[in-house]
């Protein structure tokens, strides 16, 4: 494989030429069969390389050699905290989750999670600038008003923020109180996604998440008062028993509540992975045409309502300030999904947690027993990670402009990346053809450009650039090794 030369990217608003054009809905007939055709396993593509490839070579003394190299005054940086605590157990749950109403453990747990964030700023040698913060879990909002207050603020105190800096949290809204809001206040979110998944009541009994509308619009009003902006709901289309009617009627209500973003994810059903997926009967789920019209309708209903199509399983409204970035060619992409702000180093707390420091991807341990060991020792609770090499580096690149702004300028990579774009993507440029047959996506002397047909299958397109993925015969069955490690595209 050729080496490319790393090089720090320019800032995207220097470097995007072309803006990629507006969003026309393609027609049904010509979606449905591409939809069948696609429907494989490939990544997500919230990093390249997928976690799939972090490997515990990569230890927390690697991760100290990159706290301290990285940490220059006033760098800005983003931080995640995993809080895994939740009430009870959703059937259809991909998360790294823990079902816990034992108060002792999960004050426990902050105690622990307090100490590591305390350990990573103390191993800086400078003060970055936190410019967004994300806590994610499990439910963060499991926790008592008084914990987030406490959290909240020792993360205040062990690091500096930017005065307009984006923090986020997702919101269960069973159990929230008028409390958690004001504790939220308190630290400062301004973000918040917000778990639906369905409205429909027999969905929300087959997958033990039920969770009233008048519930969600309580917390949405709460949350807006809060002076929220930018309010995500959650969907999920493919879980037990939802219909082409039972959906239409759950995205009429998704219009009237009128959220800022809308993320309508695949229930990526993996039994081999999460056991506790085996308590959805597999007959109750939609059979593969059926969730195809879910996509499709999902689609249809909120782009008629004025969203856009962010890519991916994302919408926005016109006004969202993603939309703004996706239109300008800043939009970027985390373990969280797309953001606005582009390419921070990632600091990540918590078991499990996945962190971004210059060139390396690092994962903390995901079980609390070792978690609060290798503390308990001093050591970072690291698993393993994932050192960038420079061919990395441009894949990931040319990766991420596609999942974000669908559209890669060959002229930028090379001047970046120092090498001859068609030369050294000649293998991925030709398994590009077929998807450019499709009309998907075209090439041509300047550019990688994706329809707005193509759009649709970003993670197709991608992945015929990412090196670590056996090649997958697009239409085939979805079988073999890649089967255990990601889900399908549709
Ligand atoms: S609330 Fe979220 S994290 Fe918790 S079990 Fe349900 S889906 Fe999983």
């Amino acid at each position: 494989m050729e080496q490319a030369v790393l090089q720090k990217p320019q800032k995207r608003s220097e470097r995007l030429k072309k803006a990629p054009p507006r969003l026309e809905m393609p027609r049904r007939e010509d979606l449905l069969p591409l939809f069948a055709k696609y429907d494989v396993p490939v990544p997500r593509y919230t990093s390249y390389p997928p976690a799939t490839q972090f490997t515990n070579r990569f230890d927390g003394s690697d991760y100290i050699t990159h706290l301290t190299q990285f940490s220059g005054d006033g760098t800005e940086v983003s931080l995640y905290v995993h809080l895994p605590f939740c009430d009870t157990l959703c059937y259809f749950c991909g998360c790294t989750v823990l079902i816990s109403n034992n108060r002792e453990k999960i004050s426990e747990y902050l105690d622990y999670l307090k100490r590591e964030i305390t350990l990573v700023a103390e191993t800086l040698d400078n003060t970055p600038i936190v410019v967004q913060m994300h806590w994610g879990g499990g439910s963060p909002t499991h926790l008592t008003p008084q914990e987030i207050a406490e959290l909240g603020a020792h993360i205040r105190k062990t690091f500096e923020f930017a005065p307009d800096a984006e923090v986020s949290i997702e919101i269960d809204p069973r159990g929230l109180t008028i409390e958690h809001i004001h504790a939220m206040r308190s630290v400062g979110f301004n973000r918040a996604s917000i778990g639906v998944q369905d409205f429909d009541p027999d969905v929300q009994v087959a997958v033990n998440r039920v969770q009233p509308r008048s519930m969600t619009e309580q917390v949405i009003d709460w949350c807006r008062e809060a002076g929220m902006t930018g309010i995500n709901l959650d969907l999920i289309y493919g879980l037990p028993y939802q219909t082409t009617e039972s959906f239409t009627a759950t995205l009429k209500t998704v219009r009237e509540i009128s959220p800022d973003r809308i993320a309508v994810y695949n229930f990526a059903y993996v039994p081999w992975i999460k056991p506790h997926q085996k308590l959805i009967g597999i007959d109750t789920l939609p059979i593969a045409s059926t969730k195809l019209a879910l996509l499709e309708l999902a689609i249809q209903e909120l782009t008629d309502a004025g969203y856009e199509y962010l890519g991916m399983d994302h919408f926005a409204k016109p006004t969202d300030a993603l939309v703004e970035a996706k239109r300008s060619g800043s939009l970027h992409r985390n373990f969280q999904g797309y953001s606005t702000l582009a390419g921070r180093d990632m600091l990540a707390f918590g078991i499990s947690a996945i962190g971004r420091v210059e060139n390396a991807f690092v994962q903390n341990v995901k079980e609390l027993p070792e978690y609060y060991k290798m503390l308990d020792e001093g050591m970072f609770p690291v698993e393993r990670g994932y050192e960038l090499t420079a061919d990395d580096a441009v894949r990931e690149y040319v990766i991420m402009q596609l999942m974000c702004n669908s559209f890669v300028d060959k002229d930028e990579v090379e001047r970046l990346f120092g090498m001859e774009f068609d030369h050294y993507f000649r293998d991925a440029l030709s398994t590009l053809e077929p998807l450019t047959a499709d009309g998907l996506c075209y090439c041509d002397e300047s550019s990688v450009t994706v329809t707005d047909r193509g759009r649709y299958f970003l993670r197709n397109i991608a992945a015929q650039f990412d090196a670590y993925l056996a090649p997958v015969e697009q239409g085939a069955a979805a079988d073999g090794a890649v089967k255990n490690m990601f889900s399908r595209a549709i």
